[in-house]
């Protein structure tokens, strides 16, 4: 019973422990998901940052290219310190793809290195064109140096979109914010790219060409279609209907699109505009502000909500750990509990039984030390064992009885002898195998002599001692697996097997001897003779002989001592030495 519990136990353990593992480890991976995602969010981040950046460096790229050499040390110095902070940004974001030191952010990183490249590359365009004076730098030229600045930036848009995928699989339902949040860099962008194209025009203080015009044309188009479909998304998600996107509405769509529209009418004129480039920097960009602006309020909500979202995992992971922790606890104190109380016990009540069966009454567990049901069964097996011990000493009891009626029975009370039935019951058995014993049967019956007088004389107690005395003397001169019986009042019997009928007449005679000598007393101190007359029968080796028979033969010899006067041993003849029947008493 204990072993098939141990066994269910551990198959249900193993079945807890292996659902328990497989649970806490599918929130674990939730909760490591939402880690990442976060990750990918700061990536993200530095990424639209980066961008922002390396778009805001055509500003004062443009201002410088507007102006004719000697360049002012102001306008190089501002260009370097914005350069320095595209350079600052692209180093945090390569840093935070460094930390996240995950697969997919291998290939970002090496896309912002090509990007770092391409950067590098034009802005040597540029830094070519500003060693030139003002009037060698040709339109085609101009546009070139931008437009390399222009085309790294949609290296930027393609590792946010890729960091941007990875935040939505670690925190479903963020993907709407991060869209809105790119839309929003990337208007900065367009934004930037609308400026930059009223540039060159501002620069050379020339009208504005055919191509240029339609290149704003189609940058303000993009722009539209940009605020097209940021304000569905704004109106979905009310925590970015207010402020920033207000301000933006009016500070860039309004004021800053009206600023470039007034800009371009006046630049269509055939002399062109007397705006320069840097005029065109200090007054659009403080209203491109409210763009960045917007995107980093969608940002910072992208960021708590992911934030949010991060931390239900490891509440959820912690809640889970717990209950997991606690139902395995539970499991495994209660299993150890009914171990303890119900199986053990059982077990040992088990035991108990069975070494009461086997009539082992060996110490029972005490009841006092369960309760219920338990306490009941041990209260039931001390009862028990009580009955069967009790039972027990009874059956031993009767067993003493009966072996003590047995001898009773097959013993002579006053000398501890056989009796007459018992010697037959023994004897007979012993005739019947003397054929196949090879060895001779010799039966001696003795009878005291005048033994009546005995009594007379010194009383019935004298005689019965006389009678103890002889049985001991008995003892003496027979072996103990001769069969020695005290077959009447003062007659006795001895089955013996002897070698020759010399060894069994020298025994009759040592016995006699030993009355002889025996010396009793009688209580008036007179010494008592004991005297017996001794006849004898056998049975030859290898001869069948029949106890009736023996016995027969042997009273004759007996008789005949008797009649010989006693006090002698009368031997049967031995079977074809002549003389009929008996040999002369010794
Ligand atoms: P014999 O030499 O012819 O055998 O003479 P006897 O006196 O021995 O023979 P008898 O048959 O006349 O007497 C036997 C006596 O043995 C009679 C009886 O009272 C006595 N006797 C028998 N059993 C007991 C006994 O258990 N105790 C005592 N004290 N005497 C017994
Ligand atoms: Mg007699
Ligand atoms: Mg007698």
């Amino acid at each position: 019973m204990e072993r098939r519990f141990g066994l269910v136990t551990g198959a249900l353990a193993g079945i807890l422990l292996a659902g328990s593992g497989w649970l806490f480890l599918h929130q674990w991976a939730a909760y490591a998901d939402a880690e990442r995602a976060l990750a990918n969010l700061r990536i993200f981040r530095a990424v639209l940052l980066a961008m922002e950046k390396v778009s805001a460096e055509r500003g004062p790229g443009n201002a410088a290219l507007g102006e004719d050499l000697p360049i002012p040390s102001a306008r190089l110095a501002t260009l370097q310190a914005f350069r320095g902070e595209s350079d600052a940004r692209i180093a945090d974001l390569l840093g935070e793809l460094a930390a996240a030191d995950c697969t997919p952010c291998r290939a970002e990183r090496a896309a912002v290195l090509v990007a770092q490249a391409d950067l590098v590359r034009a802005r040597a365009t540029i830094d070519s064109l500003l060693r030139q004076p003002r009037a060698r730098r040709s339109s085609a030229s101009l546009y070139h140096a931008i437009d390399g600045m222009v085309r790294v930036i949609p290296r930027f848009v393609s590792i946010a979109d890729a960091a941007a995928a990875s935040v939505d699989e670690g925190a479903p339902g963020i993907l709407g914010r991060l869209l809105a949040a790119r839309l929003a860099a990337v208007l900065r962008e367009q934004a930037g790219l609308l400026g930059s194209q009223l540039a060159p025009a501002l620069a050379a203080h020339r009208p504005l060409g055919e191509a240029e015009q339609y290149a704003i044309e189609r940058t303000r188009g993009t722009i539209d279609q940009l605020r097209g479909l940021l304000q569905p998304r704004v109106l979905n998600d009310p925590a970015l209907a207010h402020g920033t996107f207000q301000r933006m509405e009016s500070q860039y769509f309004d004021e800053g699109l009206a600023y470039i529209e007034q800009l371009r009418v006046l630049a269509s004129a055939p002399a062109g505009t007397g705006v320069t480039t840097a005029e065109l920097t200090q007054h659009y960009v403080p209203l491109m502000a409210s763009i960045v602006a917007f995107r980093d309020e969608i940002l910072d909500l992208a960021q708590a909500q992911v934030q949010r979202w991060r931390d239900t995992r490891l509440a959820w992971l912690a809640a889970i750990g717990a209950a997991l922790s606690a139902v395995i606890a539970t499991f495994f104190l209660s299993a150890r509990l009914f171990r303890r109380q119900v199986v053990q016990p059982f077990a040992e009540a088990t035991r108990d039984i069975r070494a009461i069966a086997a009539g082992q009454f060996t110490a029972v567990a005490p009841a006092q030390h369960y309760s219920g049901e338990i306490r009941e069964l041990f209260e039931a097996v001390q009862v028990l064992q009580e009955h069967s011990s009790e039972r027990a000493r009874l059956e031993q009891e009767r067993h003493r009885l009966i072996e003590e009626l047995t001898v009773q029975a097959e013993r002579d009370a006053l000398t501890g002898l056989l009796n007459r039935g018992a010697f037959e019951r023994q004897a007979a058995p012993a005739c019947a195998q003397a054929g196949r014993a090879g060895r001779m049967l010799a039966l001696t019956l003795f009878d005291v002599d005048y033994f009546k007088r005995i009594n007379d004389t010194y009383g019935h107690a004298a005689g019965d001692r006389v009678l103890v005395r002889i049985a001991r003397l008995c003892r003496e001169v027979w072996q103990a697996d001769e069969i020695v019986a005290r077959v009447g009042g003062e007659e006795f019997a001895v089955l013996a097997f002897v070698p020759g009928r010399r060894e069994a007449v020298a025994q009759a005679q040592a016995l006699r001897e030993r009355l002889g000598h025996a010396g009793m007393q009688a209580d008036n101190g007179e010494g008592i003779a004991i005297r017996a007359s001794f006849g004898l029968a056998f049975a030859a080796a290898g001869e069948a002989a029949w106890l009736e028979d023996l016995m027969k033969r042997a009273d004759r010899q007996l008789y005949r001592a008797k009649d010989a006067g006693r006090d002698g041993i009368a031997v049967e003849d031995e079977p074809g030495a002549g003389t009929a029947g008996s040999a002369p008493v010794a």
